[in-house]
């Protein structure tokens, strides 16, 4: 089966999916249809001229295109890993249309010239390439960027990923300073006093694997720090890759009143807890209920289930999982964070933590979705309408609207390994692993970038 990638700069798209399933959870339509895309734009069903591509497609699914808000691109500085080019392949491969780039790279995103630089390269992208510019000078935890400079660049959110903003005082001045600009702070919640020298979630594991382990407060007392702030300036926050079940019950009541802020959390979060340090290697969802003396001598230890946040503990997971299917979560965002063997495949200690996540993103929802535990409705808007929302992108297949879409079929399943991945990076312990779900079609503003069989990109 070809394979092929195109990129936003080729020429808008024209062609018929017959008899598919569309599903588009801007207005909550759900039924199968043909879809007509005519010069990139989604048309009436009735208008095809002669010529066009005519797709079966039947078996498949037609949805919004996924947008990914937290995306590690790595370049400038860290191309070894991934690229601009290769990650938005990797996007495309997934089903993304849209990836925002973290500004933790080397130099970070600091100023509005690396912000108008990143975002010329991702014109000729396979994905739309969207900049989260940094909240401090050289990430540095010290003086605020240029806020209005660098929304005026392309910006579309501020953050110091990788860590917290160290101070309420600078985290509050940076939730005011960004009032004028609409643009949202979005916060990696933890706190480094009660992180720094820990290696995975605290609990029973940690203690048998007798490795250090990292508090839920951690990640608590900066989202109760931030949420005060946010709702005392009136600022938007996002909170990004929560992983505990006590940080999203207070997301939960802040929203009750009022506050502005959004929260994502990602896949691995959803689908994998801290067991998987001593090997574990079923879903959260597939898990029995007492884990806690097994230990799988071949796969514990291993480098690539070092994240940050740390994997959670079954019963965070699960109650994250139960925040996306009833809406308190906004959206999952993949924090791919590809890193190349050396930094990985080390000693669990040793390990820069962080997993790759586009191309295995969507399948982990479908393997959730067929778990009975969300509807794919429900993954659909944590993983298009919703998230591309927060950064003020349209979505949705009525016609009229540009063609910004993914296709693929529910019922094929793929195997993770080296050769299946267009990630220059393949750090993930789902190799091996066989998911459900195989994307077939990616069009992204109304360009074909990613075809796998389907014959438009021969
Ligand atoms: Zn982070």
């Amino acid at each position: 089966m070809s394979t092929q990638f195109g990129d936003l700069a080729d020429a808008p798209a024209s062609f018929v999916i017959a008899g598919a399933r569309m599903l588009d959870p801007s207005d909550g339509s759900d039924g199968i249809r043909d879809l007509v895309v005519l010069d990139g734009r989604i048309a009436a069903g009735s208008e095809v001229p002669n010529g066009i591509p005519r797709l079966d497609g039947r078996g498949l699914i037609v949805a919004p295109g996924l947008c990914d808000l937290h995306t590690h691109l790595r370049e400038p500085g860290g191309e070894g890993a991934e690229t601009i080019a290769s990650g938005t392949r990797a996007a495309a491969h997934g089903g993304f249309t849209t990836v925002c780039a973290m500004p933790n790279t080397d130099p970070p995103l600091d100023e509005a010239a690396r912000v108008a630089w990143v975002i010329s390269l991702g014109r000729g992208a396979s994905a739309r390439v969207r900049v989260i510019a940094a909240a401090t000078r050289g990430r540095a935890g010290e003086t605020l960027t240029e806020v209005e400079d660098l929304a005026a660049a392309g910006a579309v959110a501020f953050s110091d990923d990788g860590a917290a903003i160290p101070t309420a005082r600078l985290a509050r001045t940076a939730l005011q300073g960004l009032g004028p600009t609409g643009l949202p702070l979005i916060e990696h919640a933890e706190d480094p006093s009660l992180a720094a020298g820990t290696m995975m979630r605290a609990g029973p594991v940690a203690t048998r694997l007798g490795l250090p382990g990292w508090p839920p407060s951690a990640e608590l007392v900066i989202v109760q720090r931030d949420l005060a702030l946010a709702e005392e300036t009136g600022g938007r926050l996002h909170l990004t890759h929560l992983s505990t079940a006590a940080a999203l019950d207070a997301v939960r009541r802040a929203k009750d009143r009022g506050v502005r802020v959004t929260c994502d959390v990602t896949p691995h979060h959803l689908s994998m807890s801290d067991a998987w340090v001593a090997g574990e290697r079923r879903f959260t969802w597939d898990e029995p209920d007492d884990m806690a003396g097994a230990l799988d001598a071949e796969t514990a230890f291993d480098g690539r289930c070092r994240v940050n946040p740390p994997l959670a503990n079954r019963d965070d997971a699960l109650a994250l999982l139960r925040g996306v299917a009833d809406g308190s979560i906004d959206a999952i965002a993949t924090d791919h964070a590809p890193h190349p063997p050396e930094r990985t495949l080390v000693e669990f200690g040793e390990a820069a933590p962080g997993m790759i996540g586009l191309e295995t993103a969507f399948s982990i929802g479908l393997a959730a979705v067929d778990a009975g535990c969300l509807t794919l409705a429900a993954l659909l808007a944590a993983l298009s309408t919703r998230p591309a929302a927060l950064i003020g992108e349209e979505r949705g297949l009525r016609p009229g609207a540009e063609a910004d879409l993914v296709v693929f079929d529910p019922a094929a399943r793929w195997r993770v390994e080296r050769g299946a991945l267009v990630s220059r990076s393949a750090n993930t312990p789902l190799l091996g692993m066989t998911l459900p779900g195989v994307v077939r079609l990616t069009v992204a503003g109304g360009r074909v970038v990613f075809d796998e069989g389907m014959g438009l990109l021969v």
